[in-house]
This record gives structure tokens, C-alpha cells and sequence, in this order.
């Protein structure tokens, strides 16, 4: 019987994982599968898709703790030496071409066999969670470069809850006692579940395990000896000119394009916490949109993906070209707007085919955020202004009223869900709303659920969740001012006026 080699690495420094990952790439592409467990020192471990600006905190993580990069998509975490990381290579086999939920299935097997032999009912939760009784356990990566298949297993033996909610950006809880309990109740750390957690005993019984699975016979070897590489620095590109994102069942996918001459797109990105095996399917695509005309960027996708289904857990070839469309979009509001106004503007259309013109003549309502009235106000908290002249929320209802269009503050989440379904039950075709992109991102489901396609407008300054009070936020308690930009919104209602939208 072949063997499985098997190693445990011990602690490392973040700046030697690259290394450990391509030493086992190398085992595996001679012929040998291996796996290989390691911990890191405090670091930040960010998925190979990740921009790490839209995933860390980087005014929390700067000097504290260095970013490392790993080969396998999926989402960033949050690591110490707490943590172990399993680390598995397989040479040419059936896992080559299995599709890629089958593949994240058939490989926790082994590991969800191990912790069942501690008497846990450890289950596997799509995409790539292991979990008991609902609370994370592991969390699942894999990758796979021609025929090898690099498979990843990120177990919590303990976890700082509080670290990982100041290192991540996620929709968490704040940090208060009550909101750290919530968090705590997400995750379930193998040592709280087994008190006398042998770490050695635990790698050798999932060892044992993978190479039952693999039909191998485990064998121990000397860890590989790997050297430092330089950490990840989030880069310092220009901002690009066009973005846009787009929320899938596998992640929250970003296509950044910077512009040429003319409309021509000079560099193309995509990014996301997504779980994609095809390690160079997202470098292709992007490598194909440089010199193509902005207005071609949904075909030209298209055109790459041809009929194969991408090997992205959770995306279709529609997401990655709709993606391209909506740059498109942005692009062809940046010429009725500029280039600027661009980023702050989105359009959601439930069924993807309305363009921003169609949208604005639709418009019947103008939905805007309380977090946008001075904190001193007494309205802040209301529906409601009578104008007074003194903050950019009184110019959007003048604005508004002038145009014989419903306009209301929402003041609280449970508002905002009693406005759409109001709007939705009135037959509203569309509505203009002012949010921030996060609250988007994080809560679109309240705007798929009322189906009403919108045009939605960003707001900038200190955010709730820039300031990590999104809880207080919701419930209408938020603090901060958000900054409204009402000339824009203003450009936005003349646009729609010349595209001749009679008043609703
Ligand atoms: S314009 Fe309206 S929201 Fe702004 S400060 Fe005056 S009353 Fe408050
Ligand atoms: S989530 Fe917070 S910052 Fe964003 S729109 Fe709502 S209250 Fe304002």
C-alpha cells in the first residue's frame, strides 16, 4: 500500500507559510500526497482572492500583526497559535476533476471522522464549514493547480473572539459584553468540547483517518524546511476607477477595473472571499479584459468562460459576467456624472436586466438614512424634516418634495423592512435609496425580499460599521454622522427629469 507522509510542523512564523504550502505542492506534483499540520504566530490569514482592505480591518491589524497570504480561496481568518492548519497535497487522481462541492464534501470526511472519535457529532456544513450543534468548528479551503489538489482545514483549538471581531471586517456583533456572547455562540473551539485536547494525539488520528479515505497507509516524516517570504502589504494601487460588486451564494465577488484611453480597460481585478479551486481562472480573466472596451467587459467574460461551469463553489458564469455588465454600467453613468459620482452609485435590479435609465424613470420613492441627520437634530431620530436648511438630509427632501416623490427617513432596520414592504404593496416600480455599501452588502436580503429594483446611493464618512456599531445601527441608535452627498443626489433626480420620468 502507498503511504500518505504525514507530518506536525509545530508553530511557525507567518512569513513561512507560503513556503510550507509549496513544499507540499512539490511532494505531491513528484508523485507523494502529504499532509502536513502547522500553527501560526498572531497573524491575519487572508483567503488567495481576498483584497485585504475590503477583508481586515487594517486600521486595527497595521503594526500589530503581519498578513499572510494562503494558496487556497474562501474567506479570511483570524490566527494564532490556537489555530491548526492542516495542510494536504494529493498528486493526479480522482479528485482532479470531481466537481468542486463533491471534492469539499469527500475531503472533510476524513476530518469530521476524527472529531466524531472524540463522541462529537461534528457534521459538514456547505460550502466548507465543518460544524456542532450549528457552531463552526473548521473551516474548509482547497485549490487545485492542474492535477494537484491542495486541500486546507483551519481547526480553532481555542479562539479570542475579540481579536478575530477587531482583525475581520464582518457583520458581527459590537464589541460588548453581550455582543462578544453572540459571537462566542457562532463558534464551538475543539477544546471546549474535549477539556484534555491532546493536539498531538488529534493530528495522528486525523492522519490515520485521511489515509483510510485516500486507501493509504500514514506514515510520519520530518517536517519540510520553509523559508520566509515577505508578508502581504495591502497594495498601495491607485484607487480604481471603476468598481463593482455583486453578492453570490459563494461570497461577495469585486471586479475593480482601471481605465485607459478612451474607454479602454488598462487592468482588471477580481476579488473576493470566494471559494474558487481554479487557482488561475480569476488571473485569466483578467489578463483577457486589459486593451477590450469597457462596454465589452461582459462578453469578453463570457467569451473566456465559454461553456464550462467555473470551478468557483457557489458562482456561475452569469455572476462573473453580470459583474461585468454592471462595471459597464458604472462606467456609463461616470459619463453623466464623472468619474467619482461612479462610485457612489449602484443600481439593483432583481432580474438583472434594468439599466440605470430605465431605473431613475421609475423612481416613485426616495428613501434616506436617519445616520445622515446631525446627531443634535431633533428629527435624527423620525420620519420627517421640515427643512430647516441646516444639514444635506433637509436639501434631499426639498430636493425630493419638488419632485412630487415620497421621501422618508428610515430610522432603524425593522422601519426600513415596513417601508419596502409598504412601497411594495402600493406597487412602487423602483425607489432611490441613500445607504451605505456595507449595510448593502450585509443586508441586501431585506431589498431582495421586497424585490423593488432601486438605485441605490453611497454615503461616506464614519460608518457604523467603519466604527463597528452596526447593532446599535440598527436599531436606530447609531451615533455618528454619515456624510450625504445631496448635489449628487440632486444630479441624479435632473438626470431622470431629462430622461423625461413624469413626476409619480
Ligand atoms: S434639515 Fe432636517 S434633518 Fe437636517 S438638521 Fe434640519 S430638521 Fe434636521
Ligand atoms: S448601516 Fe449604519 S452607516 Fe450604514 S446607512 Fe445604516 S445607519 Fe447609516
Amino acid at each position: 500500500m502507498r503511504n500518505l507522509s504525514w507530518h506536525d510542523a509545530g508553530t511557525l512564523n507567518p512569513a513561512q507559510f507560503p513556503a510550507y504550502e509549496q513544499a507540499h505542492i512539490a511532494q505531491a506534483a513528484g508523485g507523494a500526497p502529504v499532509l502536513g499540520f502547522a500553527r501560526l504566530t498572531r497573524c491575519a490569514l487572508v483567503g488567495a482572492f481576498e483584497d485585504p482592505r475590503r477583508a481586515l480591518r487594517l486600521s486595527y491589524v497595521k503594526d500589530r500583526f503581519p498578513i499572510v497570504r494562503r494558496l487556497t480561496g474562501g474567506g479570511s481568518l483570524s490566527v494564532d497559535p490556537d489555530t491548526l492548519i492542516a495542510v494536504l497535497a494529493l498528486p493526479a487522481g480522482p479528485y482532479a476533476a470531481m466537481a468542486p462541492d463533491g471534492l469539499m464534501s469527500a475531503l472533510a470526511a476524513p476530518f469530521l471522522a476524527a472529531i466524531r472519535g472524540y463522541g462529537i457529532d461534528a457534521a459538514f456544513l456547505a460550502p466548507n464549514d465543518i460544524v456542532v450543534a450549528g457552531r463552526k468548528v473548521a473551516s474548509l479551503f482547497a485549490r487545485r493547480d492542474g492535477a494537484i489538489v491542495l486541500f486546507e482545514a483551519v481547526l480553532a483549538l481555542a479562539l479570542d473572539v475579540e481579536e478575530l471581531l477587531k482583525t475581520l471586517r464582518l457583520p458581527l456583533e459590537k464589541l460588548t459584553e453581550q455582543g462578544l456572547l453572540a459571537a462566542r455562540s457562532r463558534f464551538a473551539p475543539l477544546q471546549g468540547l474535549v477539556p484534555d485536547l491532546d493536539r498531538g494525539a488529534l493530528c495522528a488520528r486525523i492522519a490515520a483517518e485521511t489515509a483510510a479515505a485516500l486507501g493509504l497507509s500514514p506514515h510520519r516524516q520530518s517536517p519540510p524546511v520553509a523559508g520566509e517570504t515577505p508578508c502581504v502589504m495591502p497594495d498601495d494601487d491607485p484607487p480604481a476607477d471603476i468598481q463593482a460588486f455583486l453578492k453570490t451564494p459563494g461570497g461577495v465577488l469585486y471586479m475593480d477595473v482601471w481605465l485607459g484611453p478612451g474607454t479602454t480597460i488598462r487592468a482588471a481585478r477580481f476579488t473576493g472571499g470566494v471559494l474558487c479551486l481554479d487557482g488561475g481562472l480569476l488571473v485569466r480573466l483578467q489578463e483577457s479584459l486589459v486593451g477590450t472596451g469597457m462596454a465589452q467587459a461582459e462578453s469578453t467574460v463570457l467569451v473566456v468562460l465559454g461553456n464550462t461551469p467555473p470551478d468557483i463553489i457557489g458562482v456561475e458564469i452569469a455572476d462573473l459576467a453580470y459583474l461585468g455588465r454592471l462595471c459597464a454600467a458604472r462606467f456609463h453613468i461616470s459619463r453623466h456624472l464623472g468619474l467619482a459620482a461612479a462610485t457612489q452609485i449602484s443600481t439593483f435590479s432583481p432580474d438583472r436586466t434594468a439599466s440605470i435609465e430605465t431605473l431613475l424613470g421609475r423612481i416613485d420613492a426616495v428613501l434616506l438614512p436617519y445616520c445622515a441627520k446631525p446627531a443634535w437634530c431633533k428629527w435624527r431620530h423620525r420620519d420627517g424634516c421640515p427643512e430647516c436648511g441646516r444639514c444635506a438630509v433637509g436639501e434631499a427632501y426639498g430636493l425630493a418634495r419638488a419632485r412630487h416623490l415620497a421621501v422618508i427617513t428610515i430610522t432603524r432596520y425593522e422601519h426600513l423592512r415596513a417601508v419596502l414592504a409598504d412601497l411594495k404593496g402600493r406597487g412602487a416600480r423602483a425607489f432611490l435609496g441613500v445607504c451605505c455599501t456595507d449595510f448593502f452588502l450585509k443586508r441586501d436580503y431585506a431589498f431582495i425580499e421586497a424585490g423593488i429594483p432601486a438605485v441605490f446611493l453611497d454615503i461616506g464618512g464614519d460608518t457604523c460599521y467603519t466604527l463597528r456599531q452596526e447593532e446599535a445601527a440598527y436599531a436606530g441608535r447609531f451615533e455618528a454622522e454619515a456624510f450625504m452627498d445631496a448635489r449628487l443626489l440632486g444630479r441624479l433626480l435632473d438626470w431622470r427629469e431629462r430622461l423625461g420620468a413624469s413626476d409619480a
